[in-house]
């Protein structure tokens, strides 16, 4: 049953076996999950050892760095950490299929032709720089994602997507997401995944580096009865359907890809009128946790091990914010045949996260979260004819990492006509380069937005991170009288 189809289109190759993997996957978490929690914890841990003796196994980068390991099953608090930095600099050690290389899968993703298609024919790649900052590169085969297409399934189910989908499928069954279309990002990945596995919806994707309102004109064109998108998109899109001008009457909606703020999830559901499901994912496993109406997320604690811990690497007390998170994807040690591409165990995630204390009121038994994740803003900008523009940051930000090839870096408002860039020291040249493609690439931007009187200025000083959390916030709003970095810069 394994996928050896090597040309065969995306849509062809998925649609058969992934949909049959789905099903089978499904059947197995319903089982675990309904023989209560001493279940899924002994699943948890059996699961947990059996990826440790593949990675040992299969990675030279893990062989070396369990050296010190005893060869019996162990607890996890044994095992080291791993950074995104350390695994990034060894990538041809860290995966455990020796015909994948970083020289080959960057070549493949310079291609923006591959997009959707399969890397070495079996392959689904995506890049992402994550909360810390950091690039990193995916390699993800066909069988781990058809266990996160089960889990998605299992959660729309809950919430009886099954018995709406026969109102979706008498009003046209089209769903829209809205995202940074045409680049290989995890969430184009899922989507076309979801969509793929769902046999009765029509999809189709708008690109968040439109203008607000041809998005909106867009999508009262097509009608969607599923509205998926990041929460910031979900959010500007609730103000656009409060105030008359966005039109459409979704069933259901779906957020992930950034943390959702608290009460943004409850504004999104009033303004459509509709249930909001919001994931919480990440490039090392997209599926973590999905959130419930009492406004928790709970951990897929049979697939993901979540340990909240201090700087030090100490675990965090339950009730209480950690430092970071370090996440362990045991999503495809289900099967012998399948390939843990990139083993992620003990990764140091970054996400500072509050684990529930007690029972959630929801009912639902596995461990509940809550996520303080990037968080960046979203502006308001003011156009030469007096109106008010908002950005998305994530349009921002993918605009500067595209044109100019940097991840550390910060866009600050200090006007509502004014931008500010900040990056990371480099060489004087490179320092040029960077700064001219970076403020191009905005000027133009922000032109297609009716903003081309906006100033965008650079400010000599490095990106400053937040006090409270040590994180980098790459879009912030410092207006006078802000107290998040004092006075503006002026030149
Ligand atoms: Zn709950």
């Amino acid at each position: 049953m394994a996928n050896t189809a090597h040309t065969t289109p995306w849509e062809q190759v998925s649609s058969a076996i992934a949909y049959w993997n789905s099903l089978s996957r499904l059947s197995e978490i319903w089982w675990t999950r309904s023989a209560g929690k001493e279940s899924v914890d002994a699943v948890r841990h059996r699961r947990f050892n059996a990826l440790l003796r593949f990675a040992r196994n299969r990675s030279p980068f893990h062989r070396e760095a369990y050296g010190g390991l005893p060869e019996r099953d162990v607890d996890p608090r044994e095992v080291p950490v791993i950074t995104k930095p350390a695994l990034m600099a060894r990538f041809d050690d860290w995966v455990t299929d020796p015909e994948i290389n970083l020289a080959g899968v960057t070549t493949f993703i310079a291609d923006r032709q591959h997009i959707g298609e399969r890397y070495l024919g079996r392959y689904v790649v995506w890049k992402s720089s994550g909360s810390t900052g950091e690039p990193g590169i995916y390699v993800q085969d066909g069988n781990a994602l058809a266990t996160f297409d089960a889990l998605m399934a299992v959660h729309l189910d809950r919430v009886r997507l099954a018995a709406q989908s026969w109102d979706m499928l008498a009003r046209g069954g089209r769903a829209a997401l809205v995202a940074a279309t045409g680049d290989h990002f995890a969430s184009i990945a899922s989507w076309q995944r979801v969509c793929q596995s769902s046999p009765w919806i029509a999809a189709r994707g708008f690109s968040i580096m439109d203008p607000l309102p041809r998005i909106v004109a867009e999508l009262n064109d097509y009608q969607p009865v599923f509205l998926a998108g990041y929460p910031t998109m979900l959010a500007l899109l609730a103000e656009e359907q409060e105030a008359g001008r966005l039109r459409i009457e979704p069933l259901r909606l779906w957020s992930g890809g950034e943390c959702l703020v608290p009460g943004a999830g409850a504004a999104i559901e009033r303004a459509f009128g509709c249930p909001l499901t919001n994931e919480y994912g990440a490039s090392e496993c997209l599926s973590i946790a999905f959130g419930c109406r009492e406004g928790w997320l709970h951990i897929n604690a049979d697939w993901v091990l979540l340990e909240p811990v201090d700087r030090d690497y100490a675990p965090t007390p339950l009730g209480e914010a950690s430092h970071t998170v370090l996440l362990s994807n045991l999503a495809n040690r289900v099967q012998p045949i399948i390939h843990r591409v990139q083993p992620i165990i003990r990764y140091d995630v970054g996400d500072s996260i509050i684990a529930k204390p007690e029972p959630c009121a929801c009912g639902n038994p596995l461990p509940a979260i809550q996520v303080e994740g990037r968080r960046d803003e979203v502006l308001s900008m003011r156009a030469p004819d007096g109106r008010l523009i908002r950005l998305l940051p994530l349009a921002l930000t993918t605009i500067v990492e595209e044109a100019a090839h940097v991840h550390r870096f910060q866009i600050i408002q200090t006007a509502a006509d004014r931008l500010m860039l900040r990056f990371e020291p480099v060489g004087n040249d490179d320092r040029h380069a960077v700064w001219h493609a970076a403020a191009g690439a905005l000027r133009d931007y922000l032109a297609q937005q009716s903003l081309p009187n906006v100033h965008v200025g650079l400010d000599k000083h490095s990106p400053l991170t937040d006090r409270r959390s040590g994180k980098l916030r790459e879009v912030v709003v410092a207006m006078e009288r802000s107290s998040v970095f004092g006075a503006s810069h002026r030149h």
